[in-house]
Protein backbone atom coordinates (compact mmCIF):
# COMPACT_ATOMS: atom_id res chain seq x y z
CA UNK A 1 0.00 0.00 0.00
CA UNK A 2 1.21 3.42 -0.95
CA UNK A 3 2.50 5.06 1.81
CA UNK A 4 1.20 8.48 3.96
CA UNK A 5 3.02 11.71 2.43
CA UNK A 6 5.37 13.35 4.37
CA UNK A 7 3.94 16.25 4.84
CA UNK A 8 6.77 18.80 4.67
CA UNK A 9 7.15 17.11 1.36
CA UNK A 10 3.61 18.28 0.05
CA UNK A 11 3.88 21.21 -2.16
CA UNK A 12 1.31 23.28 -0.53
CA UNK A 13 1.34 26.63 -2.83
CA UNK A 14 1.12 24.87 -5.81
CA UNK A 15 -1.47 22.67 -4.78
CA UNK A 16 -3.52 25.77 -3.49
CA UNK A 17 -3.18 27.24 -7.31
CA UNK A 18 -4.93 24.28 -8.64
CA UNK A 19 -8.26 24.99 -9.88
CA UNK A 20 -11.79 23.09 -8.57
CA UNK A 21 -12.56 20.21 -10.71
CA UNK A 22 -16.29 20.88 -12.53
CA UNK A 23 -18.83 18.57 -10.38
CA UNK A 24 -20.56 16.36 -12.79
CA UNK A 25 -24.07 17.10 -12.28
CA UNK A 26 -27.00 16.53 -14.53
CA UNK A 27 -28.83 19.47 -16.97
CA UNK A 28 -31.91 20.68 -14.54
CA UNK A 29 -34.34 20.59 -17.44
CA UNK A 30 -33.00 16.77 -17.98
CA UNK A 31 -32.67 15.87 -14.51
CA UNK A 32 -36.47 16.95 -13.76
CA UNK A 33 -37.91 13.95 -16.03
CA UNK A 34 -36.66 11.40 -14.50
CA UNK A 35 -36.02 10.48 -10.74
CA UNK A 36 -32.18 9.29 -11.28
CA UNK A 37 -29.41 10.40 -8.97
CA UNK A 38 -29.07 14.05 -10.15
CA UNK A 39 -24.68 13.45 -9.92
CA UNK A 40 -23.22 11.77 -12.71
CA UNK A 41 -20.65 9.41 -12.18
CA UNK A 42 -16.81 11.02 -12.30
CA UNK A 43 -13.93 9.80 -14.17
CA UNK A 44 -10.54 8.77 -12.76
CA UNK A 45 -9.04 11.35 -14.07
CA UNK A 46 -11.29 14.05 -12.80
CA UNK A 47 -11.49 12.62 -9.21
CA UNK A 48 -7.79 12.38 -9.38
CA UNK A 49 -7.44 16.34 -10.20
CA UNK A 50 -9.90 17.13 -7.15
CA UNK A 51 -8.09 15.10 -5.02
CA UNK A 52 -5.00 16.35 -5.57
CA UNK A 53 -6.62 20.02 -4.06
CA UNK A 54 -6.24 17.73 -0.94
CA UNK A 55 -3.30 20.11 0.80
CA UNK A 56 -2.40 17.17 3.07
CA UNK A 57 -3.31 19.33 6.48
CA UNK A 58 -0.79 17.19 9.15
CA UNK A 59 -4.25 18.08 12.06
CA UNK A 60 -6.65 17.95 8.79
CA UNK A 61 -9.93 20.43 10.09
CA UNK A 62 -11.68 17.93 7.67
CA UNK A 63 -11.10 15.08 9.82
CA UNK A 64 -12.05 16.33 13.48
CA UNK A 65 -15.11 17.98 11.16
CA UNK A 66 -16.15 14.44 10.21
CA UNK A 67 -18.49 12.35 12.84
CA UNK A 68 -16.92 9.32 12.00
CA UNK A 69 -13.35 10.53 11.75
CA UNK A 70 -12.70 9.60 8.39
CA UNK A 71 -8.80 9.82 7.30
CA UNK A 72 -9.77 12.01 4.74
CA UNK A 73 -6.11 13.37 3.45
CA UNK A 74 -4.92 9.48 3.37
CA UNK A 75 -8.05 8.39 1.10
CA UNK A 76 -7.70 11.02 -1.18
CA UNK A 77 -3.52 10.56 -1.49
CA UNK A 78 -4.59 6.71 -2.17
CA UNK A 79 -6.98 8.04 -4.94
CA UNK A 80 -4.57 10.70 -6.09
CA UNK A 81 -2.46 7.74 -6.72
CA UNK A 82 -4.66 5.63 -8.27
CA UNK A 83 -5.16 3.07 -5.40
CA UNK A 84 -9.12 3.12 -5.50
CA UNK A 85 -9.27 0.07 -3.58
CA UNK A 86 -6.82 1.08 -0.59
CA UNK A 87 -8.55 4.72 -0.44
CA UNK A 88 -12.46 2.84 -0.37
CA UNK A 89 -10.87 0.47 2.31
CA UNK A 90 -9.61 4.18 4.61
CA UNK A 91 -13.25 4.99 4.51
CA UNK A 92 -14.81 1.86 5.33
CA UNK A 93 -12.27 1.49 8.21
CA UNK A 94 -14.00 4.19 9.90
CA UNK A 95 -17.50 4.15 7.91
CA UNK A 96 -19.73 1.01 7.02
CA UNK A 97 -21.42 3.09 4.31
CA UNK A 98 -18.78 5.49 2.58
CA UNK A 99 -21.45 5.24 -0.70
CA UNK A 100 -24.42 6.46 1.38
CA UNK A 101 -22.52 9.32 3.45
CA UNK A 102 -20.66 10.18 0.72
CA UNK A 103 -24.45 11.29 -1.20
CA UNK A 104 -26.19 12.77 1.63
CA UNK A 105 -23.91 13.86 4.43
CA UNK A 106 -24.79 17.90 4.32
CA UNK A 107 -20.73 18.51 3.71
CA UNK A 108 -20.46 22.23 3.38
CA UNK A 109 -21.74 22.00 7.18
CA UNK A 110 -19.10 19.19 8.33
CA UNK A 111 -15.82 18.03 6.56
CA UNK A 112 -16.02 20.45 3.69
CA UNK A 113 -17.00 23.07 5.65
CA UNK A 114 -14.00 22.83 7.38
CA UNK A 115 -11.54 22.31 4.38
CA UNK A 116 -8.88 24.97 4.51
CA UNK A 117 -10.37 26.51 1.10
CA UNK A 118 -13.38 26.90 2.63
CA UNK A 119 -12.17 28.81 4.96
CA UNK A 120 -10.56 31.02 2.09
CA UNK A 121 -13.87 31.22 0.70
CA UNK A 122 -12.91 28.92 -2.47
CA UNK A 123 -14.87 25.79 -3.68
CA UNK A 124 -13.62 23.12 -0.72
CA UNK A 125 -11.79 19.71 -2.32
CA UNK A 126 -15.22 17.74 -3.29
CA UNK A 127 -14.99 15.35 -0.01
CA UNK A 128 -18.06 13.88 -0.28
CA UNK A 129 -18.05 13.02 -3.97
CA UNK A 130 -14.52 11.71 -4.08
CA UNK A 131 -15.74 9.46 -0.64
CA UNK A 132 -18.66 8.08 -3.25
CA UNK A 133 -16.64 7.47 -6.50
CA UNK A 134 -14.10 5.37 -4.54
CA UNK A 135 -17.06 3.35 -2.51
CA UNK A 136 -18.85 3.14 -6.21
CA UNK A 137 -15.51 1.81 -7.65
CA UNK A 138 -13.99 -0.67 -5.43
CA UNK A 139 -16.16 -3.52 -4.81
CA UNK A 140 -16.65 -4.19 -1.45
CA UNK A 141 -14.46 -7.16 -0.13
CA UNK A 142 -16.04 -9.59 2.09
CA UNK A 143 -15.13 -9.79 5.35
CA UNK A 144 -13.38 -12.56 7.23
CA UNK A 145 -15.64 -13.93 9.25
CA UNK A 146 -15.53 -15.03 13.09
CA UNK A 147 -16.79 -18.43 14.07
CA UNK A 148 -20.24 -18.67 15.47
CA UNK A 149 -19.94 -17.46 19.18
CA UNK A 150 -23.81 -18.79 19.55
CA UNK A 151 -24.68 -15.33 20.99
CA UNK A 152 -27.76 -13.86 20.00
CA UNK A 153 -28.85 -10.19 19.16
CA UNK A 154 -31.91 -8.16 18.14
CA UNK A 155 -31.60 -4.98 16.06
CA UNK A 156 -34.76 -2.76 15.80
CA UNK A 157 -35.03 -0.54 12.92
CA UNK A 158 -33.06 -1.15 10.05
CA UNK A 159 -31.89 2.52 9.37
CA UNK A 160 -27.91 3.54 9.21
CA UNK A 161 -27.80 3.08 13.00
CA UNK A 162 -29.42 -0.35 13.28
CA UNK A 163 -27.85 -2.01 9.86
CA UNK A 164 -24.50 -0.63 10.96
CA UNK A 165 -25.11 -2.22 14.19
CA UNK A 166 -25.82 -5.56 12.21
CA UNK A 167 -22.98 -5.72 10.01
CA UNK A 168 -20.51 -4.73 12.94
CA UNK A 169 -22.10 -7.96 15.33
CA UNK A 170 -22.36 -10.40 12.44
CA UNK A 171 -19.12 -9.96 11.29
CA UNK A 172 -17.98 -10.76 14.57
CA UNK A 173 -20.04 -14.57 14.72
CA UNK A 174 -23.17 -13.22 16.36
CA UNK A 175 -26.88 -14.03 15.07
CA UNK A 176 -28.42 -10.96 14.34
CA UNK A 177 -32.23 -10.51 13.71
CA UNK A 178 -33.15 -6.98 12.62
CA UNK A 179 -36.76 -6.01 12.62
CA UNK A 180 -38.27 -3.05 10.74
CA UNK A 181 -41.61 -1.25 10.56
CA UNK A 182 -41.23 -1.22 6.50
CA UNK A 183 -41.77 -3.83 4.36
CA UNK A 184 -37.77 -3.42 3.26
CA UNK A 185 -34.73 -2.99 5.18
CA UNK A 186 -33.60 0.70 4.37
CA UNK A 187 -35.13 3.22 6.99
CA UNK A 188 -35.15 6.48 6.18
CA UNK A 189 -32.47 5.96 3.81
CA UNK A 190 -35.29 4.15 1.08
CA UNK A 191 -38.23 5.51 2.84
CA UNK A 192 -37.03 8.69 3.45
CA UNK A 193 -34.26 10.09 0.92
CA UNK A 194 -35.44 10.08 -2.72
CA UNK A 195 -34.18 8.27 -5.05
CA UNK A 196 -32.60 11.32 -7.15
CA UNK A 197 -30.24 11.83 -4.26
CA UNK A 198 -29.56 8.37 -3.66
CA UNK A 199 -30.52 5.24 -5.95
CA UNK A 200 -32.38 2.42 -3.41
CA UNK A 201 -29.81 0.02 -5.39
CA UNK A 202 -27.57 0.77 -2.96
CA UNK A 203 -29.51 0.22 -0.08
CA UNK A 204 -31.00 -2.83 -1.76
CA UNK A 205 -27.21 -3.55 -2.03
CA UNK A 206 -26.34 -3.03 1.75
CA UNK A 207 -29.19 -5.53 2.77
CA UNK A 208 -28.21 -8.14 0.56
CA UNK A 209 -24.75 -7.91 1.67
CA UNK A 210 -25.94 -8.03 5.38
CA UNK A 211 -28.09 -11.49 4.72
CA UNK A 212 -25.18 -12.72 3.11
CA UNK A 213 -23.15 -12.05 6.32
CA UNK A 214 -26.09 -14.23 8.12
CA UNK A 215 -28.27 -11.11 9.07
CA UNK A 216 -32.33 -12.30 9.24
CA UNK A 217 -34.69 -9.35 8.41
CA UNK A 218 -38.17 -9.48 10.13
CA UNK A 219 -40.00 -6.80 7.97
CA UNK A 220 -43.77 -5.41 8.71
CA UNK A 221 -42.89 -5.87 12.35
CA UNK A 222 -43.20 -2.48 14.27
CA UNK A 223 -42.00 -3.29 18.33
CA UNK A 224 -44.63 -2.44 20.72
CA UNK A 225 -47.28 -3.53 18.39
CA UNK A 226 -46.50 -6.95 16.36
CA UNK A 227 -43.31 -7.21 19.21
CA UNK A 228 -42.19 -6.46 22.29
CA UNK A 229 -38.42 -5.71 23.73
CA UNK A 230 -39.26 -8.21 26.30
CA UNK A 231 -40.46 -10.94 24.10
CA UNK A 232 -36.94 -10.45 22.10
CA UNK A 233 -35.30 -10.80 25.88
CA UNK A 234 -37.04 -13.79 26.37
CA UNK A 235 -36.27 -15.57 23.28
CA UNK A 236 -32.91 -15.72 23.57
CA UNK A 237 -31.61 -12.33 22.71
CA UNK A 238 -28.89 -10.67 24.92
CA UNK A 239 -28.34 -7.51 23.75
CA UNK A 240 -31.30 -5.28 21.99
CA UNK A 241 -30.57 -2.26 19.71
CA UNK A 242 -33.15 0.17 19.39
CA UNK A 243 -32.30 2.30 16.57
CA UNK A 244 -36.39 3.52 15.86
CA UNK A 245 -35.70 6.70 14.58
CA UNK A 246 -37.40 9.93 14.99
CA UNK A 247 -40.24 9.57 12.53
CA UNK A 248 -43.60 10.98 13.44
CA UNK A 249 -44.61 14.13 11.65
CA UNK A 250 -45.34 17.29 13.68
CA UNK A 251 -48.91 17.97 13.00
CA UNK A 252 -49.94 21.22 10.90
CA UNK A 253 -53.02 21.88 13.70
CA UNK A 254 -54.74 24.04 10.88
CA UNK A 255 -57.83 23.53 9.31
CA UNK A 256 -58.19 21.17 6.04
CA UNK A 257 -55.11 18.87 6.62
CA UNK A 258 -57.34 16.16 5.70
CA UNK A 259 -58.43 17.31 2.41
CA UNK A 260 -58.25 15.27 -0.98
CA UNK A 261 -54.37 16.64 -2.26
CA UNK A 262 -53.26 17.31 1.15
CA UNK A 263 -49.73 15.25 1.48
CA UNK A 264 -47.91 14.60 5.03
CA UNK A 265 -44.41 14.24 3.59
CA UNK A 266 -43.13 10.73 4.30
CA UNK A 267 -46.31 9.28 2.24
CA UNK A 268 -45.87 11.83 -0.37
CA UNK A 269 -41.68 10.86 -0.65
CA UNK A 270 -43.15 6.86 -0.09
CA UNK A 271 -45.18 7.11 -2.73
CA UNK A 272 -43.20 8.85 -4.90
CA UNK A 273 -39.90 7.49 -4.74
CA UNK A 274 -40.16 3.80 -3.66
CA UNK A 275 -41.39 0.95 -5.76
CA UNK A 276 -45.26 0.64 -5.36
CA UNK A 277 -44.35 -3.32 -4.29
CA UNK A 278 -41.84 -2.18 -1.51
CA UNK A 279 -44.73 0.61 -0.03
CA UNK A 280 -46.93 -0.78 2.89
CA UNK A 281 -50.50 -1.10 1.82
CA UNK A 282 -51.93 2.23 2.77
CA UNK A 283 -49.29 4.09 0.58
CA UNK A 284 -49.62 1.48 -2.91
CA UNK A 285 -51.51 4.13 -4.46
CA UNK A 286 -49.05 6.45 -5.28
CA UNK A 287 -49.19 10.49 -5.26
CA UNK A 288 -50.36 13.15 -8.18
CA UNK A 289 -49.46 16.83 -8.34
CA UNK A 290 -51.53 18.58 -10.44
CA UNK A 291 -50.26 21.32 -12.04
CA UNK A 292 -49.67 23.84 -8.61
CA UNK A 293 -47.70 22.28 -5.54
CA UNK A 294 -47.45 24.35 -2.19
CA UNK A 295 -44.53 22.65 0.29
CA UNK A 296 -44.90 23.89 3.59
CA UNK A 297 -41.88 23.87 5.61
CA UNK A 298 -38.26 24.38 5.52
CA UNK A 299 -35.62 22.01 5.58
CA UNK A 300 -34.13 18.98 4.22
CA UNK A 301 -37.20 17.22 4.19
CA UNK A 302 -39.34 20.05 2.08
CA UNK A 303 -36.42 20.28 -0.61
CA UNK A 304 -36.55 16.49 -0.49
CA UNK A 305 -41.25 17.07 -1.30
CA UNK A 306 -40.13 20.43 -3.66
CA UNK A 307 -38.29 18.34 -6.21
CA UNK A 308 -40.00 15.45 -5.85
CA UNK A 309 -43.07 17.36 -7.17
CA UNK A 310 -41.09 18.85 -9.79
CA UNK A 311 -40.42 15.15 -10.82
CA UNK A 312 -44.33 14.21 -10.86
CA UNK A 313 -44.74 16.93 -13.25
CA UNK A 314 -46.00 20.21 -11.16
CA UNK A 315 -45.17 23.18 -13.58
CA UNK A 316 -45.37 25.39 -10.38
CA UNK A 317 -43.83 24.51 -6.89
CA UNK A 318 -42.98 27.22 -4.26
CA UNK A 319 -42.02 26.35 -0.70
CA UNK A 320 -43.68 28.35 1.81
CA UNK A 321 -41.56 29.07 5.08
CA UNK A 322 -42.42 30.95 7.65
CA UNK A 323 -38.95 32.64 8.47
CA UNK A 324 -36.54 34.06 5.87
CA UNK A 325 -33.66 31.40 3.97
CA UNK A 326 -31.37 32.62 7.07
CA UNK A 327 -33.10 30.67 9.18
CA UNK A 328 -33.76 27.57 7.51
CA UNK A 329 -32.11 24.44 8.45
CA UNK A 330 -31.32 22.03 5.88
CA UNK A 331 -28.34 21.76 3.53
CA UNK A 332 -27.89 24.46 0.95
CA UNK A 333 -26.57 22.53 -1.88
CA UNK A 334 -30.11 21.10 -2.24
CA UNK A 335 -31.60 24.04 -2.05
CA UNK A 336 -29.82 25.57 -4.90
CA UNK A 337 -30.36 22.25 -6.92
CA UNK A 338 -34.18 23.11 -6.02
CA UNK A 339 -33.51 26.48 -7.45
CA UNK A 340 -32.19 25.10 -10.37
CA UNK A 341 -34.75 23.05 -11.20
CA UNK A 342 -37.42 26.07 -10.81
CA UNK A 343 -38.58 25.61 -7.27
CA UNK A 344 -39.87 29.19 -5.87
CA UNK A 345 -39.37 29.87 -2.29
CA UNK A 346 -42.02 32.43 -0.74
CA UNK A 347 -40.49 33.68 2.98
CA UNK A 348 -42.44 35.16 5.82
CA UNK A 349 -45.91 32.85 5.45
CA UNK A 350 -47.95 31.14 6.86
CA UNK A 351 -50.94 29.32 5.91
CA UNK A 352 -53.38 29.55 8.42
CA UNK A 353 -56.32 27.22 6.26
CA UNK A 354 -56.80 24.78 3.14
CA UNK A 355 -59.64 25.11 1.41
CA UNK A 356 -61.51 22.67 -0.37
CA UNK A 357 -63.21 23.19 -4.07
CA UNK A 358 -66.36 22.03 -5.52
CA UNK A 359 -65.14 18.06 -5.94
CA UNK A 360 -63.62 18.26 -2.02
CA UNK A 361 -59.81 18.52 -2.91
CA UNK A 362 -58.13 20.86 -2.23
CA UNK A 363 -57.74 24.17 -4.15
CA UNK A 364 -56.66 27.29 -2.56
CA UNK A 365 -54.42 27.82 0.69
CA UNK A 366 -54.87 30.92 2.43
CA UNK A 367 -51.85 32.15 4.45
CA UNK A 368 -50.65 35.44 6.74
CA UNK A 369 -47.36 37.45 5.84
CA UNK A 370 -45.22 37.03 9.13
CA UNK A 371 -42.05 39.12 10.45
CA UNK A 372 -39.46 38.10 12.65
CA UNK A 373 -39.36 38.75 16.63
CA UNK A 374 -37.42 38.12 19.58
CA UNK A 375 -35.58 34.86 19.43
CA UNK A 376 -37.20 31.58 20.68
CA UNK A 377 -35.82 28.51 22.76
CA UNK A 378 -34.00 27.07 19.39
CA UNK A 379 -32.06 30.38 19.11
CA UNK A 380 -33.67 31.45 15.91
CA UNK A 381 -35.86 34.72 15.54
CA UNK A 382 -39.66 33.70 16.28
CA UNK A 383 -42.21 34.50 13.32
CA UNK A 384 -44.58 36.81 14.27
CA UNK A 385 -48.37 37.36 12.46
CA UNK A 386 -48.67 40.31 10.55
CA UNK A 387 -52.05 42.10 10.91
CA UNK A 388 -54.22 42.59 7.81
CA UNK A 389 -52.09 40.63 5.54
CA UNK A 390 -54.19 37.65 5.18
CA UNK A 391 -53.84 36.51 0.91
CA UNK A 392 -55.22 33.38 -0.90
CA UNK A 393 -53.08 31.28 -3.58
CA UNK A 394 -54.89 28.49 -5.42
CA UNK A 395 -53.22 25.22 -5.22
CA UNK A 396 -53.74 21.15 -6.45
CA UNK A 397 -51.88 20.10 -4.25
CA UNK A 398 -50.09 20.78 -0.73
CA UNK A 399 -47.54 18.80 0.87
CA UNK A 400 -47.19 19.36 4.46
CA UNK A 401 -43.22 19.26 5.96
CA UNK A 402 -43.32 20.63 9.19
CA UNK A 403 -40.45 18.02 10.77
CA UNK A 404 -40.05 15.38 12.98
CA UNK A 405 -40.71 13.85 16.66
CA UNK A 406 -39.69 10.98 18.43
CA UNK A 407 -41.93 7.88 18.53
CA UNK A 408 -43.53 8.92 22.28
CA UNK A 409 -45.82 5.84 22.21
CA UNK A 410 -42.77 3.59 21.44
CA UNK A 411 -40.20 4.39 23.77
CA UNK A 412 -43.23 5.03 26.66
CA UNK A 413 -44.33 1.85 25.93
CA UNK A 414 -40.77 -0.23 27.00
CA UNK A 415 -40.26 -0.94 30.79
CA UNK A 416 -37.55 0.16 32.16
CA UNK A 417 -36.40 2.78 29.45
CA UNK A 418 -35.36 6.23 30.61
CA UNK A 419 -36.15 8.76 28.16
CA UNK A 420 -36.42 12.75 28.15
CA UNK A 421 -39.06 15.51 28.00
CA UNK A 422 -38.90 15.24 24.41
CA UNK A 423 -39.08 11.19 24.71
CA UNK A 424 -35.47 10.94 23.21
CA UNK A 425 -33.88 7.85 24.86
CA UNK A 426 -31.19 8.49 27.87
CA UNK A 427 -28.01 6.64 26.53
CA UNK A 428 -24.43 6.34 27.76
CA UNK A 429 -22.90 8.61 25.47
CA UNK A 430 -19.59 6.39 25.13
CA UNK A 431 -21.67 2.95 24.20
CA UNK A 432 -25.19 3.71 23.65
CA UNK A 433 -26.26 1.76 26.64
CA UNK A 434 -29.94 2.64 28.07
CA UNK A 435 -31.04 2.46 31.48
CA UNK A 436 -31.96 -1.09 30.94
CA UNK A 437 -29.40 -3.50 31.18
CA UNK A 438 -28.90 -5.52 27.89
CA UNK A 439 -30.64 -2.38 25.80
CA UNK A 440 -29.12 -0.04 23.89
CA UNK A 441 -29.82 3.08 21.38
CA UNK A 442 -28.94 5.54 18.95
CA UNK A 443 -29.37 7.43 15.66
CA UNK A 444 -32.80 9.94 15.85
CA UNK A 445 -34.29 8.02 18.69
CA UNK A 446 -31.59 9.42 20.90
CA UNK A 447 -30.89 12.64 19.09
CA UNK A 448 -34.32 13.99 17.29
CA UNK A 449 -33.88 14.28 13.44
CA UNK A 450 -29.90 14.25 12.67
CA UNK A 451 -28.04 13.03 10.19
CA UNK A 452 -27.40 9.50 8.26
CA UNK A 453 -23.77 9.88 9.58
CA UNK A 454 -24.68 10.35 13.11
CA UNK A 455 -27.07 7.27 13.42
CA UNK A 456 -23.61 5.32 11.31
CA UNK A 457 -21.36 6.79 13.96
CA UNK A 458 -23.98 5.79 17.40
CA UNK A 459 -24.18 2.12 15.18
CA UNK A 460 -20.63 1.64 15.64
CA UNK A 461 -20.54 2.98 18.78
CA UNK A 462 -22.90 0.36 20.24
CA UNK A 463 -21.91 -2.36 18.24
CA UNK A 464 -18.59 -2.39 19.97
CA UNK A 465 -20.42 -1.92 23.35
CA UNK A 466 -23.12 -4.84 22.72
CA UNK A 467 -19.79 -7.30 21.33
CA UNK A 468 -18.36 -6.55 24.71
CA UNK A 469 -21.59 -7.77 26.58
CA UNK A 470 -22.15 -10.34 24.20
CA UNK A 471 -18.77 -12.13 24.76
CA UNK A 472 -17.62 -10.80 27.83
CA UNK A 473 -20.34 -9.89 29.95
CA UNK A 474 -22.42 -6.97 31.29
CA UNK A 475 -21.53 -3.34 30.34
CA UNK A 476 -22.55 -0.62 32.80
CA UNK A 477 -24.42 2.57 31.35
CA UNK A 478 -23.98 5.85 32.34
CA UNK A 479 -26.99 8.01 31.27
CA UNK A 480 -26.45 11.35 33.10
CA UNK A 481 -23.31 12.32 31.24
FE1 LIG B 1 -17.59 14.10 4.96
FE2 LIG B 1 -19.72 12.69 5.72
FE3 LIG B 1 -17.74 11.46 4.46
FE4 LIG B 1 -17.39 12.33 6.96
S1 LIG B 1 -18.80 10.72 6.29
S2 LIG B 1 -15.94 12.57 5.24
S3 LIG B 1 -18.63 14.21 6.97
S4 LIG B 1 -19.04 13.06 3.61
Amino acid sequence: MIERPNSKAVDRKGRLALPATRLPIRDPEVRIRDFGEACEPWDLEAARAEAERCIQCPAAPCVRACPLGNDIPYALWLLEHRDIEAAASVFRSTNTMPEVCGRVCPQSELCEGACVYARQGRPPVAIGRLEAFVADRAPEPFPELTAPTGRRAAVVGAGPAGLTVAEKLAVRGHAVTVYDAWPAPGGILRYGIPTFKMSHRLVDERAARLETLGVRFVPSTRVGRDVTVEQLFDDGCEAVFLGIGAGVQRDAQIEGVDLPGVYQATPFLVGANVERVLRPDALRPGVSVGRRAAVVGGGDTAMDCVRTALRLGAEEVTCWYRRTEREMPGNERDRDLARQEGARFEWLVQPTRLLPGPDGRVTAMECVRMRLGEPDSSGRRRPVKVAGTAFRVEVDTVILALGYLPDGDTVHGIPGLEVDDRALIETDPRSGATSREGLYAGGDAVLGPALVVTAVQHGMRAAEAMHRQLTAGAVTADCSS
